[in-house]
């Protein structure tokens, strides 16, 4: 009998299969060539169906290493329902350490619905639309910082309009067990894969695990557990050993203003690091010209008061990039922010 190469995925068949997502991608050296990219499904009993994926940016690792992980040790005996994970959704970026594909220098993360009769990374957030997010009743994305930002370990969910979704939301964001989880009103949602899934009703999830496209034992650890907490969590295994999870402190970044966007082209100097505490019109970095020795660097100031949950990763910086954000403990109630005017 010849196998099947690539091999399909049949999503409803119990046991598991490790197959391929083909994305015909036809080139100067591979002729009818395809990308194939790692798909795992993981089928058995009754029980909801979750989908675990990582390399949706290609430079964030400790989603694709955490994935890659669980593939290896998840057996269909162990579980109530269906897992299926892909830990290198956009893999020629994976591949090449960059946020973006160095093939169509897609963005996958904000090219959602996708095409498919578009370029490869088009055709990869098709498939994802129509094929996997569909048979999901719950999408776990895992980001991390990338290359330029580094962020105190997190989960993150938006802020939803439907209360029942929100609250949903909120109690798998306490189990994942990150340190800090975060509720963002998205600034710029249209084409993320987190407006797809939840367009289609699905409860979803995303991390900021770390980032400057390196790990750490302590945020693969994070990583890892957060995905046996949040497959304990709605049933499909049971409860780590070291359950319960550990308190996640939900903050929010309600706007811009939570934002230090750089003013100038230069090297960074940070004056304040991950996790400290800062106030309104407290420095918290400077840019040097290096052209220009004996010039004043430029100095940056909070615009509120909150914690620093992410930093530029990068000493060199230009005009406009994030160096600072910041957040503030998480009200339900969703009044204005203290120190908002
Ligand atoms: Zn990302």
């Amino acid at each position: 009998m010849v196998t099947a190469f690539p091999a399909p995925i049949d999503f409803e068949a119990d046991g598991k299969q490790l197959g391929h997502i083909a994305i015909p991608h036809s080139r100067h050296d591979s002729a009818w060539g395809s990308i194939l990219i790692p798909i795992l499904c993981v089928k058995h009993g009754t029980g909801p169906t979750i989908l675990l994926t990582g390399g949706n940016h290609g430079d964030e690792y400790e989603g694709p290493v955490a994935l890659m992980k669980l593939a290896r040790s998840l057996e269909p005996g162990a579980i109530m329902g269906r897992v299926i994970v892909v830990p290198a959704l956009n893999l020629p970026a994976v591949l090449a350490n960059r946020r973006t594909s160095p093939i169509d220098d897609g963005n996958l993360n904000r090219l959602f619905p996708g095409d498919p009769r578009g370029t490869p990374t088009q055709r990869i957030a098709h498939y994802v639309q129509t094929e996997l997010l569909p048979r999901a009743d719950v999408v776990v994305d895992l980001h991390s910082g990338g290359s330029s930002l580094d962020f105190v370990p997190a989960v993150v969910m938006h802020a939803l309009p439907d209360a029942d979704m929100h609250a949903r939301t909120l109690a798998a964001l306490q189990a994942f067990g990150a340190p800090i989880g975060l509720v963002l009103e998205e600034l710029d949602a249209q084409g993320m894969m987190d407006s797809a899934a939840e367009d289609m009703g699905k409860l979803f999830l995303s991390t900021e695990l770390g980032g400057g496209a390196t790990l750490t034992p302590e945020r693969v650890a994070i990583a890892e557990r957060g995905v046996a907490n949040l497959l304990a969590h709605f049933g499909l295994i049971a409860w780590p050993l070291d359950q319960p999870p550990r308190p996640t402190r939900v903050m929010s970044v309600p706007d811009t203003h939570w934002y230090v966007l750089s003013r100038a082209d230069g090297v960074f100097e940070p004056l304040v690091d991950l996790g400290a505490a800062v106030t309104a019109g407290q420095a918290v970095g400077q840019v040097h010209d290096p052209t220009d020795p004996l010039g004043q660097p430029v100095i940056h100031h909070a615009e509120r008061s909150g914690t620093v949950v992410a930093k530029r990763a990068m000493a060199r910086c230009a005009l406009g990039d994030s160096l600072f954000v910041l957040a503030e403990d998480y009200r339900s109630s969703r009044e204005s922010p203290a120190g908002a005017s």
